[in-house]
């Protein structure tokens, strides 16, 4: 049971794995088990042109839900994956940041034409 980091890694390297269900072996391309069809691991996410300006509009014009994808790309061994994680993180960021902007612009306007009439 000690060994189980160490043996995951041989493992990984090898490019086969044992189902955690019916112990059969597969490979460690497979997302899921052919013999009893297992989930053995999330499958990549998809890094394409139009998946990432998807995500990239959800996280600006939609803030907080974007944060959701965020975390889900960090999680990701990809670098590329990571980097849009990353990216959706700042843009988030930068749109809350503008929507408190244009709130307290807004406001002071009010205000503004308030104290005029
Ligand atoms: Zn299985």
């Amino acid at each position: 049971m000690e060994n189980i980091s160490s043996e995951t890694i041989s493992r990984e390297n090898s490019g086969t794995s044992v189902c955690p269900k019916c112990h059969a072996p597969v490979s460690t391309t497979e997302n899921f088990c052919p013999q009893c069809g297992a989930k053995l691991k999330e499958p990549p996410l998809s890094i394409s042109v139009g998946r990432q300006i998807f995500i990239y509009l959800i996280s600006f014009f939609l803030a907080p839900f974007g944060l959701g994808y965020a975390f889900k790309y960090l999680k990701q061994s990809n670098p590329e994956a990571r980097k849009i994680g990353i990216i959706v993180v700042v843009l988030t960021v930068v749109a809350i940041t503008l929507m408190i902007w244009i709130t307290y612009a807004f406001t002071n306007w009010e205000f503004q034409s308030i104290n005029v009439l």
